[in-house]
């Protein structure tokens, strides 16, 4: 192709995920076997990942609060490439055949064996264009949220929105770096001061976890990843099919589920509520499965931020305050306090009253008639005593985590007699990056409990 086309140059992304390089190299090594030169450019991270691994001594660092010390001192990322001109083209020129479409065009959804009259209106539309409409609403929102101050999580935000991004980030319809940059210019327009690294918190969320992962082609298991505990967990291929399928029995887990299967996202708080109840919260189920179920599922799916977000949620990595758990009632509510989620998700519970809807097995039998819905026949029970299996499953990570202290020494307190907790706090907030000074409620906190897991 190369002399057919008269190509002497390829030029493309860097992928910085170990499947991604070891892909690249060996069409990198065809390349020059051919004659044609490469250029690869970093672009999908904010930094080089191997820079921030570098000026870690070597290693990725495995605190957020190590990460953000690294970054403090390092020059800003990069800005984002201008648009091509076809100026800068200038008489280059592919020639094009009548037949190109044909030949190289991108199959239709028919052409790959989708049954299209089945298919539902996406939510997410995609492309470049989309992309950048999204960031406006985005940034007006953060300068909302800048001048005046709002609360972040309320229950629309359960619902996808106009100013989501993760799929555009996920696929380049959207450059980090860009994203970066507009929200420097908007702060500078609004605060009329430098803007701190903190106010990209949740891009930095995701460099955090490219980093970790970009040398650890382990990243994705538990057994043989040195970052991750190793966990006795429970082979269930049920227990598995009813969460993936949201048939738990559990309202506020079922609806995700299902707004994940249709929708293709969910909301980070979601993400924490459906990642614990498999894992170690409810359902004792390897993260390896519900992040494969994520994968598929997800369209912002990303190898680095998928599997690092699944071993911090099962306190396998990153993380370990597992005396807490997300009570999948208690929680929901709290999320969804009307209920109004649970209805448009599973419309089968929608004439529950709202006092019922998170907990419907609970409900009298004249109520469930009356809601049309009879539990056991109409939707599921719980498959499981969220109380009592959660109180096992602590009891269950205090041993692996014994064993692990036991194994390097110092025993913390909080393991020693863990805290039982149904009723959790919120989960670590993205949105808003705490000042690490007094170490508060963030991962800074979390590593004065840190059990070292790594040698
Ligand atoms: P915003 O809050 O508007 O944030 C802007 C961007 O910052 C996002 O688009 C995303 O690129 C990044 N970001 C935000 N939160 C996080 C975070 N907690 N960790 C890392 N990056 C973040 N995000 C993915 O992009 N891909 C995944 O595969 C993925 N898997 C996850 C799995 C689990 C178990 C959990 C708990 C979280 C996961 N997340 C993942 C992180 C987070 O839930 C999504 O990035 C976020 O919900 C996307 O919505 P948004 O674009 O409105 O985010
Ligand atoms: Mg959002």
């Amino acid at each position: 192709m190369s002399s057919e086309w008269g190509t002497t140059c390829l030029t493309f992304e860097k992928d910085p995920e170990p499947f991604g390089k070891a892909r690249d190299a060996n069409i990198v090594a065809i390349a020059r076997e051919m004659g044609v030169n490469v250029v690869m450019k970093t672009s999908h991270t904010l930094y080089k990942p191997e820079k921030i691994i570098e000026k870690n001594g070597g290693k990725p660092p495995l605190t957020y609060k190590s990460f953000q010390n690294i970054l403090m001192n390092m020059d800003l990322p990069p800005l984002p490439q201008g648009t091509i001109t076809s100026e800068e083209v200038e008489d280059k020129q592919t020639p094009i055949s009548d037949d190109h479409d044909e030949k190289y065009g991108v199959p239709s959804l028919e052409e790959l064996g989708f049954d299209i009259e089945q298919l539902q209106q996406t939510v997410w539309k995609g492309g470049e264009s989309e992309a950048l409409t999204r960031l406006e609403h985005h940034l007006e929102r953060k300068a909302w949220v800048a001048s005046f101050g709002r609360p972040k999580m309320t229950p629309q935000s359960l619902y996808p929105s106009r100013t989501g991004l993760s799929p555009y980030l996920r696929f380049g319809c959207l450059s980090c770096r860009r994203f970066f940059m507009e929200l420097n210019e908007l702060y500078r327009k609004i605060k009329k001061s430098p803007p701190p690294l903190s106010l990209h918190g949740q891009l930095l969320w995701r460099e955090f976890y490219y980093t970790a992962a970009t040398n650890n082609p382990k990243f994705d298991h538990m057994e043989g990843n040195p970052i991750c505990v190793q966990i006795p967990w429970d082979k269930n291929p049920e227990a598995l099919a009813k969460w993936a399928n949201g048939q738990t029995g559990y309202p506020w887990v079922d609806a995700i589920m299902t707004q994940l299967r249709t929708e293709g996202w969910i909301h980070n708080v979601a993400r924490h509520a459906v990642a614990c109840f498999l894992t170690r919260g409810d359902l004792w189920v390897s993260w390896e499965e519900g992040m494969k179920v994520f994968d598929e599922l997800l369209l912002d799916a990303d190898w680095s931020v998928n599997a690092g977000s699944w071993m911090w949620l099962s306190c396998s990595s990153f993380f370990q305050q597992f005396f807490h758990c997300y009570c999948p009632v208690r929680y929901g509510r709290k999320a969804d306090p009307n209920g109004d989620f649970i209805r448009t998700y599973l419309p089968v519970l929608k004439n529950f009253p709202t006092k019922y809807i998170h907990e419907p097995w609970t409900a009298p039998e004249s109520v469930q008639r009356a809601a049309k819905c009879i539990i056991s026949r109409d939707y599921p029970m719980p498959m499981v005593d969220h109380i009592k299996q959660s109180q096992n499953n602590i009891e269950r990570m205090k041993q692996v985590y014994q064993q692990l202290v036991h194994y390097r020494g110092t025993i913390h307190p909080a393991i020693k007699s863990p805290k039982v907790d149904h009723y959790p706090p919120p989960p670590p907030d993205y949105e808003k990056p705490r000042s690490n000074k007094n170490g508060k409620n963030d991962i800074q906190r979390d590593s004065n409990y840190r059990v070292q897991v790594q040698a």
